[in-house]
Protein backbone atom coordinates (compact mmCIF):
# COMPACT_ATOMS: atom_id res chain seq x y z
CA UNK A 1 0.00 0.00 0.00
CA UNK A 2 2.58 2.83 1.37
CA UNK A 3 5.30 1.42 -0.36
CA UNK A 4 4.28 1.37 -3.46
CA UNK A 5 6.58 4.88 -3.74
CA UNK A 6 9.22 3.57 -1.84
CA UNK A 7 12.40 2.46 -3.41
CA UNK A 8 13.07 -0.49 -1.80
CA UNK A 9 12.17 -3.36 -4.26
CA UNK A 10 9.22 -4.97 -3.51
CA UNK A 11 9.75 -8.59 -2.10
CA UNK A 12 8.47 -11.70 -4.28
CA UNK A 13 5.95 -14.16 -2.38
CA UNK A 14 4.78 -17.59 -2.77
CA UNK A 15 1.14 -18.46 -1.18
CA UNK A 16 0.03 -21.48 -0.02
CA UNK A 17 -3.53 -22.03 0.46
CA UNK A 18 -4.69 -25.22 2.84
CA UNK A 19 -8.27 -25.75 2.22
CA UNK A 20 -9.42 -28.12 4.82
CA UNK A 21 -12.69 -29.65 5.95
CA UNK A 22 -12.97 -27.36 8.67
CA UNK A 23 -10.72 -24.38 8.39
CA UNK A 24 -8.60 -22.91 5.44
CA UNK A 25 -4.95 -21.71 6.54
CA UNK A 26 -3.52 -19.32 4.20
CA UNK A 27 0.31 -18.21 4.09
CA UNK A 28 2.55 -15.80 2.41
CA UNK A 29 5.94 -17.10 2.15
CA UNK A 30 9.44 -15.61 1.13
CA UNK A 31 11.52 -16.35 -1.51
CA UNK A 32 13.02 -18.67 1.24
CA UNK A 33 9.55 -20.03 2.45
CA UNK A 34 10.06 -17.94 5.63
CA UNK A 35 6.21 -17.24 6.54
CA UNK A 36 5.94 -13.50 6.01
CA UNK A 37 2.24 -13.27 7.24
CA UNK A 38 -0.59 -15.91 7.55
CA UNK A 39 -4.58 -16.46 8.23
CA UNK A 40 -7.04 -18.68 8.98
CA UNK A 41 -10.52 -18.81 7.75
CA UNK A 42 -13.52 -21.36 8.40
CA UNK A 43 -14.04 -23.69 5.45
CA UNK A 44 -17.47 -23.23 3.90
CA UNK A 45 -17.12 -26.57 2.74
CA UNK A 46 -21.14 -27.20 2.79
CA UNK A 47 -21.20 -23.96 0.15
CA UNK A 48 -19.42 -25.48 -2.44
CA UNK A 49 -15.65 -25.88 -4.17
CA UNK A 50 -16.55 -22.02 -5.69
CA UNK A 51 -17.38 -20.54 -2.47
CA UNK A 52 -14.50 -22.41 -0.47
CA UNK A 53 -12.06 -21.30 -2.90
CA UNK A 54 -13.42 -17.54 -2.68
CA UNK A 55 -13.34 -18.29 1.18
CA UNK A 56 -9.36 -18.93 0.46
CA UNK A 57 -8.67 -16.11 -1.91
CA UNK A 58 -10.73 -13.77 -0.24
CA UNK A 59 -8.19 -14.42 3.01
CA UNK A 60 -5.10 -13.91 0.67
CA UNK A 61 -6.26 -10.44 -0.42
CA UNK A 62 -6.17 -9.63 3.46
CA UNK A 63 -2.51 -11.10 3.78
CA UNK A 64 -1.61 -9.43 0.48
CA UNK A 65 -3.14 -6.18 1.67
CA UNK A 66 -1.06 -6.35 4.69
CA UNK A 67 2.35 -7.40 3.29
CA UNK A 68 2.71 -5.19 -0.10
CA UNK A 69 4.47 -7.97 -2.18
CA UNK A 70 4.44 -9.37 -5.98
CA UNK A 71 2.82 -12.75 -5.57
CA UNK A 72 4.85 -15.15 -7.97
CA UNK A 73 2.71 -18.41 -7.87
CA UNK A 74 0.38 -20.14 -5.40
CA UNK A 75 0.48 -23.69 -4.26
CA UNK A 76 -2.67 -25.41 -2.73
CA UNK A 77 -3.30 -28.41 -0.70
CA UNK A 78 -6.94 -30.27 -0.54
CA UNK A 79 -7.90 -33.04 1.27
CA UNK A 80 -9.00 -36.11 -1.19
CA UNK A 81 -8.12 -37.27 -3.77
CA UNK A 82 -6.52 -34.97 -6.24
CA UNK A 83 -5.34 -34.84 -10.22
CA UNK A 84 -2.33 -33.04 -9.32
CA UNK A 85 -1.03 -32.55 -12.91
CA UNK A 86 -4.98 -31.08 -14.33
CA UNK A 87 -5.13 -29.12 -10.74
CA UNK A 88 -8.57 -31.26 -10.36
CA UNK A 89 -10.10 -32.31 -7.23
CA UNK A 90 -11.12 -36.10 -8.26
CA UNK A 91 -12.86 -37.64 -4.96
CA UNK A 92 -13.95 -35.24 -1.87
CA UNK A 93 -15.24 -36.59 1.48
CA UNK A 94 -19.43 -36.31 2.10
CA UNK A 95 -18.58 -33.11 4.03
CA UNK A 96 -17.83 -31.04 0.97
CA UNK A 97 -20.35 -29.99 -1.81
CA UNK A 98 -19.44 -29.99 -5.16
CA UNK A 99 -15.64 -30.67 -4.50
CA UNK A 100 -15.01 -33.50 -6.84
CA UNK A 101 -14.46 -32.35 -9.89
CA UNK A 102 -14.04 -28.96 -9.01
CA UNK A 103 -10.85 -27.52 -11.05
CA UNK A 104 -8.80 -25.78 -8.30
CA UNK A 105 -6.06 -24.42 -10.38
CA UNK A 106 -7.72 -23.19 -13.28
CA UNK A 107 -9.94 -21.03 -10.92
CA UNK A 108 -7.24 -19.37 -8.88
CA UNK A 109 -5.50 -18.84 -12.01
CA UNK A 110 -8.22 -16.76 -13.30
CA UNK A 111 -8.53 -15.24 -10.38
CA UNK A 112 -5.10 -13.68 -9.95
CA UNK A 113 -3.19 -14.05 -12.99
CA UNK A 114 -0.52 -16.50 -11.47
CA UNK A 115 0.00 -19.90 -11.98
CA UNK A 116 -1.34 -22.41 -9.18
CA UNK A 117 -1.10 -26.17 -8.62
CA UNK A 118 -2.58 -28.26 -6.32
CA UNK A 119 -1.41 -31.40 -4.25
CA UNK A 120 -2.89 -33.58 -1.69
CA UNK A 121 -2.93 -32.38 1.51
CA UNK A 122 -0.60 -35.38 3.02
CA UNK A 123 1.82 -34.70 -0.06
CA UNK A 124 1.89 -31.03 0.81
CA UNK A 125 2.47 -31.92 4.25
CA UNK A 126 5.20 -33.49 3.79
CA UNK A 127 6.55 -31.05 1.29
CA UNK A 128 6.17 -28.34 3.66
CA UNK A 129 7.87 -30.67 6.77
CA UNK A 130 11.30 -31.42 3.86
CA UNK A 131 11.46 -27.66 2.81
CA UNK A 132 11.25 -26.14 6.18
CA UNK A 133 10.27 -28.40 9.02
CA UNK A 134 11.70 -30.93 11.20
CA UNK A 135 13.21 -33.13 8.13
CA UNK A 136 14.13 -30.21 6.11
CA UNK A 137 16.53 -30.91 3.45
CA UNK A 138 16.44 -34.89 4.11
CA UNK A 139 16.96 -36.58 0.34
CA UNK A 140 14.26 -39.29 1.04
CA UNK A 141 11.47 -39.76 4.02
CA UNK A 142 8.13 -41.27 4.60
CA UNK A 143 5.72 -38.60 6.06
CA UNK A 144 2.50 -39.82 8.17
CA UNK A 145 -0.52 -37.77 9.25
CA UNK A 146 -2.43 -39.50 12.71
CA UNK A 147 -5.75 -37.54 12.57
CA UNK A 148 -9.24 -38.57 11.70
CA UNK A 149 -7.62 -40.70 9.28
CA UNK A 150 -4.30 -42.05 8.63
CA UNK A 151 -2.50 -40.30 5.93
CA UNK A 152 1.22 -40.99 3.83
CA UNK A 153 3.38 -39.33 1.24
CA UNK A 154 6.86 -40.01 -0.05
CA UNK A 155 9.77 -38.16 -0.89
CA UNK A 156 12.05 -39.71 -2.29
CA UNK A 157 15.77 -38.40 -4.71
CA UNK A 158 15.01 -34.89 -3.41
CA UNK A 159 11.04 -35.04 -4.78
CA UNK A 160 7.87 -36.03 -4.18
CA UNK A 161 7.19 -39.33 -4.98
CA UNK A 162 3.16 -39.79 -6.80
CA UNK A 163 3.44 -43.05 -8.12
CA UNK A 164 1.52 -44.06 -11.46
CA UNK A 165 -2.00 -42.45 -9.57
CA UNK A 166 -0.98 -39.95 -7.42
CA UNK A 167 -1.42 -42.70 -4.44
CA UNK A 168 1.98 -43.15 -3.53
CA UNK A 169 2.77 -43.51 -0.16
CA UNK A 170 -0.69 -44.28 0.92
CA UNK A 171 -0.31 -46.13 4.11
CA UNK A 172 -3.47 -45.85 6.27
CA UNK A 173 -4.98 -48.04 4.00
CA UNK A 174 -2.01 -50.78 3.67
CA UNK A 175 -3.20 -54.51 4.88
CA UNK A 176 -1.88 -56.29 7.04
CA UNK A 177 -2.38 -54.75 10.34
CA UNK A 178 -5.05 -57.09 12.10
CA UNK A 179 -8.45 -57.77 11.12
CA UNK A 180 -10.79 -54.81 12.06
CA UNK A 181 -12.80 -52.86 9.54
CA UNK A 182 -11.47 -49.65 8.05
CA UNK A 183 -13.85 -46.48 7.04
CA UNK A 184 -12.41 -47.75 3.64
CA UNK A 185 -14.26 -50.62 3.41
CA UNK A 186 -11.27 -52.84 4.02
CA UNK A 187 -10.04 -54.60 7.09
CA UNK A 188 -6.89 -55.23 8.97
CA UNK A 189 -5.43 -51.45 7.39
CA UNK A 190 -2.75 -49.05 9.46
CA UNK A 191 -5.84 -46.42 10.09
CA UNK A 192 -8.09 -49.21 12.08
CA UNK A 193 -4.99 -48.70 14.84
CA UNK A 194 -3.33 -45.38 14.38
CA UNK A 195 -5.86 -42.96 13.67
CA UNK A 196 -8.07 -40.50 15.74
CA UNK A 197 -11.34 -42.13 15.31
CA UNK A 198 -9.70 -46.06 15.89
CA UNK A 199 -8.38 -45.01 19.15
CA UNK A 200 -11.04 -43.49 20.59
CA UNK A 201 -13.15 -46.38 18.98
CA UNK A 202 -10.37 -49.30 20.60
CA UNK A 203 -10.58 -47.83 23.88
CA UNK A 204 -14.64 -48.09 23.67
CA UNK A 205 -14.08 -51.77 23.06
CA UNK A 206 -11.67 -52.08 26.21
CA UNK A 207 -13.54 -50.02 28.41
CA UNK A 208 -17.31 -48.91 27.56
CA UNK A 209 -15.97 -45.41 27.89
CA UNK A 210 -16.23 -43.11 25.24
CA UNK A 211 -12.99 -40.16 24.71
CA UNK A 212 -11.26 -38.54 22.26
CA UNK A 213 -7.74 -39.48 21.13
CA UNK A 214 -6.95 -36.53 23.11
CA UNK A 215 -8.90 -37.13 26.01
CA UNK A 216 -6.96 -41.05 26.03
CA UNK A 217 -3.99 -39.38 25.81
CA UNK A 218 -4.90 -37.53 28.93
CA UNK A 219 -5.92 -40.92 31.27
CA UNK A 220 -2.57 -42.70 29.81
CA UNK A 221 -0.66 -40.14 31.38
CA UNK A 222 -2.23 -40.92 34.52
CA UNK A 223 -1.83 -44.62 34.23
CA UNK A 224 -4.92 -46.07 32.56
CA UNK A 225 -3.66 -48.84 31.17
CA UNK A 226 -6.16 -49.54 28.65
CA UNK A 227 -5.34 -46.13 27.08
CA UNK A 228 -1.64 -47.21 27.57
CA UNK A 229 -2.63 -50.18 25.35
CA UNK A 230 -4.18 -48.38 22.40
CA UNK A 231 -1.75 -46.25 22.28
CA UNK A 232 1.12 -48.73 22.14
CA UNK A 233 -0.99 -50.75 19.40
CA UNK A 234 -0.80 -47.45 17.66
CA UNK A 235 2.89 -46.66 17.70
CA UNK A 236 3.70 -50.72 16.93
CA UNK A 237 1.28 -50.25 13.79
CA UNK A 238 3.27 -47.19 12.95
CA UNK A 239 6.52 -48.63 13.42
CA UNK A 240 5.74 -51.92 11.37
CA UNK A 241 4.14 -49.35 8.30
CA UNK A 242 8.32 -47.71 8.69
CA UNK A 243 9.49 -50.35 8.53
CA UNK A 244 7.50 -51.77 5.68
CA UNK A 245 8.50 -48.81 3.77
CA UNK A 246 12.32 -48.99 4.88
CA UNK A 247 12.41 -52.17 3.47
CA UNK A 248 10.79 -51.33 0.15
CA UNK A 249 12.48 -48.15 -0.94
CA UNK A 250 15.31 -48.13 1.62
CA UNK A 251 14.99 -44.94 3.52
CA UNK A 252 16.22 -44.20 7.24
CA UNK A 253 13.65 -41.16 8.08
CA UNK A 254 9.74 -40.58 8.71
CA UNK A 255 8.34 -37.58 10.13
CA UNK A 256 4.72 -38.04 11.63
CA UNK A 257 2.09 -35.08 11.91
CA UNK A 258 -1.36 -34.86 12.60
CA UNK A 259 -3.38 -34.52 16.05
CA UNK A 260 -2.68 -37.84 17.28
CA UNK A 261 0.49 -36.90 17.23
CA UNK A 262 0.31 -34.41 20.12
CA UNK A 263 0.64 -37.62 22.14
CA UNK A 264 3.97 -38.11 21.55
CA UNK A 265 5.45 -39.27 24.87
CA UNK A 266 3.01 -41.88 24.53
CA UNK A 267 3.62 -42.69 20.64
CA UNK A 268 7.29 -42.78 20.53
CA UNK A 269 8.40 -45.14 23.07
CA UNK A 270 6.69 -47.91 21.15
CA UNK A 271 7.16 -46.82 17.77
CA UNK A 272 11.06 -47.27 18.81
CA UNK A 273 10.45 -50.12 21.34
CA UNK A 274 9.22 -51.77 17.60
CA UNK A 275 11.64 -50.64 15.19
CA UNK A 276 14.60 -51.48 17.67
CA UNK A 277 12.65 -55.23 18.02
CA UNK A 278 12.85 -55.54 14.19
CA UNK A 279 15.73 -53.81 12.40
CA UNK A 280 15.37 -53.15 8.90
CA UNK A 281 17.36 -55.40 6.74
CA UNK A 282 19.42 -52.47 5.19
CA UNK A 283 21.27 -52.61 9.16
CA UNK A 284 20.53 -48.50 8.80
CA UNK A 285 19.24 -47.19 12.00
CA UNK A 286 15.43 -45.27 11.45
CA UNK A 287 15.07 -41.64 12.39
CA UNK A 288 11.45 -40.81 13.44
CA UNK A 289 10.99 -37.62 14.31
CA UNK A 290 7.73 -35.64 15.22
CA UNK A 291 6.24 -33.04 12.64
CA UNK A 292 7.44 -29.02 13.60
CA UNK A 293 5.60 -26.95 11.24
CA UNK A 294 2.28 -27.47 13.10
CA UNK A 295 -1.51 -26.60 11.41
CA UNK A 296 0.88 -24.54 8.66
CA UNK A 297 2.39 -27.41 6.95
CA UNK A 298 0.54 -28.16 4.25
CA UNK A 299 -0.20 -24.43 3.04
CA UNK A 300 4.04 -24.05 3.28
CA UNK A 301 4.26 -27.26 1.69
CA UNK A 302 1.52 -26.22 -1.27
CA UNK A 303 3.89 -22.92 -1.52
CA UNK A 304 6.70 -24.93 -1.75
CA UNK A 305 5.44 -26.84 -4.72
CA UNK A 306 4.89 -23.53 -6.49
CA UNK A 307 8.35 -22.28 -5.94
CA UNK A 308 9.75 -25.67 -7.14
CA UNK A 309 7.93 -25.80 -10.01
CA UNK A 310 8.11 -21.64 -11.04
CA UNK A 311 12.26 -22.48 -10.13
CA UNK A 312 12.05 -25.28 -12.55
CA UNK A 313 10.49 -23.17 -14.90
CA UNK A 314 13.23 -20.52 -14.51
CA UNK A 315 15.76 -22.95 -14.82
CA UNK A 316 14.68 -24.31 -18.15
CA UNK A 317 14.41 -21.06 -19.77
CA UNK A 318 17.11 -19.07 -17.83
CA UNK A 319 15.07 -16.07 -17.44
CA UNK A 320 13.20 -14.32 -14.65
CA UNK A 321 10.71 -15.70 -12.55
CA UNK A 322 8.30 -13.58 -14.02
CA UNK A 323 8.20 -15.17 -17.84
CA UNK A 324 6.75 -18.07 -16.80
CA UNK A 325 3.32 -16.08 -16.36
ZN1 LIG B 1 -8.64 -48.56 4.92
Amino acid sequence: MTASGSRIPTPEVYAGLDIGGTTTQVVLCAADLTVVDSVEVPTPAAEGGRAMVRAALAALDLLRERVPSRLLGVGVGAAGVVDSRAGRILVASDSFRSWAGFPVTATVEDALGVPAFLDNDVNAFLRGEVAKGAVAGEPAALGMTLGTGVGGALWLDGALFEGAHGAAGEIGHLPGFGDLPCTCGGRGHLETLASGRSLAARYGERTGRSLTARGIAEVAVDGDLDALAVYEAAGAGVARAILITAGLVDLTTCVIGGGVSRAWDLLEPSIAAALAAEPPVSGQPIRVVRARLGSRAVAIGAASRARTELGAVTRVYGGGVGNCR
